[in-house]
Formats: C-alpha cells, sequence, structure tokens
C-alpha cells in the first residue's frame, strides 16, 4: 500500500472534536493498509497568540527564544493527536522535530531544513505505529530549537515525504487549490491538477494554501502532492486514495496535465512596501549605489522600475517585504551621500497581484489583456515585473479584491 504523509492545518485541529475527526482521516488510511507518518500545525490562533506574547514580552527580542515558545504550539497538537489516536485503538506516538531528528540551520525563525532522518519512525512502522509528527520545528545543528517561518508545516509534511519516499497529502480548510482565493472570489474554481511550477509562482505571489518552500521541496523530490479537506466526511467512499487519485488538487509534473490553461490561477499579495528615490542623478553605478545597501542587508528587492530622466536626473522605485521597508529607507538614508538624491518616499498602501500559467510560454498578449482590463477599470499601474509563466503588477491596495475579480472574468476562470 505504501507511505502515506497526512498533514493537518490549524483549523483542521482547532479542538479536541476536530482532531477526533483528524483521527478518523488518518483511521481510515490505516484501514486502507498504509504506513502513516501524521504532521500536525499549531491550534487555530495558536501560533500568533504566541508569536504576541514574544512582543509583548520585548519588541527586540532573541529569536532563539523566539523559536522555543511558539514552536510549542505543535508540541500540543501532536501529543493530542497521539493521545486521541491511541484512544481509538491506533499505535501511535507523537515525535518533536528534535526527536525524529529535523535538522536545520541556525537561522532563527525562518529556518531551512538540511537534514532529516526518520530512522525511527520507519521503525515504528515495522510495529504497526504511526507517528505523529509536531509540524513548523527543527534543531540546529548547535541543538537549538528552530521553526521553520510561517506555514512552515507544510515544508516539514513534504521534507518527511521526501525521506519516507511516500506521498504527502495536505488537509487544509478548503478543498484544493482554487484559480484564486476563495474567500475573496466566490466564483473562483477548484483546480483538479497544477503543476511543480505554477503552484511555486502561485504560493510565492502571496496564495497561502502552501508554503512556498514546502513546493519547492516537492519539486526537487518530486513528492506528489495533494491539497484536500479535513472537513469532509473521514469515511465516505470518495475520500479514499488508495489508488493514488483524489477529491482535491493533485501538485503534479506539467505532462501529467492534459488540459492547460492560459492562465491558470490569480494571486494577490498585501505584503509588499514601495519605496521611491526621487531625482537621482542618471549616470553608470546609480542603480549600484541604491540596490547595493539594500542587498549587504539582505533585503530582497522585488519589481524595479526607474523613468525616463529629465535634465540628467530620474526617480526609481522598487518594491522590498513590508517587514522590511523600514530597514530599507534607513539603507537608502545612509547612502544618501553615494547616490545623491532629492528625497525618498514610501507607501505601504500597494498590492501585487499576478496572474500565473504556464500556457503563458506558448500563448502572446497575456500582459496586454491584463493591462487593459484593469484600464477599463481605472485601476492605476505603479510597476510591473514577468516572468515565463507569470505577470505581476503594482496597484494602489484599496484595488486589491476589484483586481482579482476583474481579472478572474478576464480569463474565463469563472464558475458558476
Ligand atoms: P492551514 O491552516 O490548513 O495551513 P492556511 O490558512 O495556511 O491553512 O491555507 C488555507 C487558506 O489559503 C484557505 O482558507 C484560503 O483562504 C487561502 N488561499 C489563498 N489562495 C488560495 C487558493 N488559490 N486556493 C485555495 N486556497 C487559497
Ligand atoms: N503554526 C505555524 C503557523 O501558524 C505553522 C503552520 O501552521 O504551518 O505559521
Ligand atoms: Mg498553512
Amino acid at each position: 500500500m505504501g507511505r502515506l504523509v497526512m498533514k493537518f492545518g490549524g483549523t483542521s485541529v482547532a479542538d479536541i472534536a476536530r482532531i477526533r475527526n483528524v483521527a478518523r482521516h488518518v483511521a481510515r488510511e490505516v484501514n486502507a493498509g498504509h504506513e502513516v507518518a501524521v504532521v500536525v500545525s499549531a491550534m487555530a490562533g495558536t501560533t500568533d497568540r504566541l508569536v504576541g506574547w514574544t512582543r509583548e514580552a520585548a519588541a527586540l527580542h532573541d529569536a532563539r527564544e523566539y523559536d522555543a515558545v511558539v514552536a510549542s504550539g505543535e508540541q500540543v497538537t501532536a501529543g493530542l493527536t497521539a493521545i486521541v489516536l491511541q484512544e481509538m485503538g491506533i499505535p501511535a506516538r507523537s515525535w518533536q522535530g528534535w526527536q525524529v531528528p529535523l535538522e536545520t540551520d541556525g537561522m532563527h525563525g525562518a529556518a531551512r531544513i538540511m537534514r532529516i532522518n526518520p530512522v525511527g519512525i520507519i521503525e515504528r512502522f515495522a510495529q504497526g505505529q504511526v507517528a505523529v509528527m509536531a509540524g513548523f520545528q527543527g534543531i540546529s545543528t548547535d541543538g537549538r530549537i528552530t521553526t521553520l517561518g510561517r506555514g512552515g508545516s507544510d515544508t516539514s509534511a513534504v521534507a518527511l515525504a521526501a525521506a519516507l519516499n511516500a506521498r504527502c497529502d495536505i488537509y487544509t480548510d478548503v478543498d484544493g487549490v482554487y484559480t484564486t482565493d476563495p474567500r475573496i472570489v466566490a466564483k473562483a474554481q477548484k483546480i483538479a491538477r497544477i503543476s511543480y511550477e505554477e503552484m511555486l509562482e502561485m504560493a510565492s505571489l502571496g496564495a497561502k494554501v502552501l508554503q512556498t518552500r514546502s513546493v519547492e521541496l516537492a519539486m526537487v523530490y518530486r513528492v506528489p502532492l495533494q491539497v484536500r479537506s479535513s472537513f469532509e466526511a473521514p469515511d465516505s467512499p470518495n475520500q479514499n486514495t488508495s489508488d493514488g487519485g483524489g477529491p482535491g488538487t493533485l501538485v503534479c509534473d506539467e505532462e501529467d496535465i492534459v488540459e492547460q490553461q492560459v492562465v491558470t490561477g490569480i494571486a494577490y499579495s498585501r505584503d509588499e512596501g514601495k519605496v521611491t528615490v526621487v531625482r537621482v542623478p542618471d549616470r553608470p553605478g546609480v542603480s549600484a549605489a541604491i540596490f547595493g545597501p539594500l542587498a549587504d542587508r539582505g533585503i530582497s528587492v522585488d519589481m524595479i522600475v526607474q523613468n525616463v530622466s529629465e535634465d540628467g536626473l530620474t526617480d526609481v522605485t522598487f518594491t522590498v517585504p513590508q517587514k522590511d521597508l523600514d530597514r530599507a529607507l534607513k539603507a537608502i538614508d545612509e547612502s544618501k551621500d553615494m547616490i545623491g538624491y532629492e528625497r525618498i518616499r514610501s507607501s505601504q498602501d500597494v498590492a501585487k497581484i499576478s496572474v500565473i500559467g504556464v500556457g503563458m510560454r506558448s500563448h502572446a498578449g497575456v500582459a496586454a489583456d491584463m493591462f487593459k482590463a484593469l484600464a477599463e477599470k481605472s485601476i492605476n499601474i505603479q510597476a510591473i515585473t514577468t516572468s515565463e509563466i507569470k505577470v505581476s503588477v503594482l496597484i494602489d491596495a484599496a484595488y486589491t479584491e476589484l483586481a482579482v475579480r476583474t481579472l478572474h472574468t478576464t480569463y474565463d476562470l469563472d464558475g458558476e
């Protein structure tokens, strides 16, 4: 029957009744003959509360202690899930990240997985035991608890699946990946199959349904990944996945997708900050003077626009993650003499809207359709970036929902 990793997010384990429901999903797969490892998130709201406490304790705090605090949410659900499984007569035990062990680098708060060696879990599979691993957490090479960044349990699950040579099912509060966030567009449709590349773009451009890093790992290790709902009745016949097919969305190779739309999905992100450096001299070396100091501080720049110069001076606009905006402004301020600009402007009231689809490689005009549709709604475009399979625009955040809905209709993605 093979091995299976089943990951359950925060809303799916929000209370004991929901954990019982999770255990019934697990029981179904165990009864179908799978060796099962379960990966759980913290109960809904828990991680936010823990993060809040660390901030209240001290605005600037030790990142290692932040991780010690926020990793605790998953420890609780792993133990509770094992207790509920045992009570149902299914042998199970919990595994903390350090017990597996899931080893990471030392980037506290956003650690990357370096190695995972689940020999203990495999040994116990042979005895018929279900493993319940706490998601989101690991251990650094110097023995401290680390966390993988918000949404990181998805990545824990995919990494474990890769190490176990297993399939990975991500159970969440929606029944699959949609053409856009179903919370803001009621007409969004479930996608039956999406390629790793498209899912990677969707995730990194704002679709929170999977953590970006989890898709990267699934793509590199070719882990079959399925997104599905934990709220559907665990015992109904169409929940059985022994044949490898299933009721959710399959993230897979492009070659395994028969029907391909030009645009597969639309993502949005309100996590951008915009900076405009006003009246900089238009001469060689000026971009290096602006972006060098940002790179030195590890701030990644996304969109860049440089205006046509008038009288030898020009404006340069770029975006950075909102959390880095203050640091970016400080870096530019500190380099004022070297850059030689007049002033800086910044804004957080911007949103990035992206259309994504591998069909764009062979189909011209996607960007033009996008610009036209936004212009018809009088939505001004402040910056643009493109890649082979996506076009992103920066707009005023107030128009986020209107823009997403408009584009959803433009590319014929609306369902009933
Ligand atoms: P979990 O707690 O299970 O990890 P998340 O909240 O992280 O769940 O992710 C699920 C949410 O992602 C959904 O409730 C949905 O609002 C949001 N989402 C955003 N974009 C999409 C999309 N394209 N398809 C499906 N869900 C999406
Ligand atoms: N509990 C963590 C978070 O809320 C990790 C996760 O749920 O994936 O970000
Ligand atoms: Mg999540």
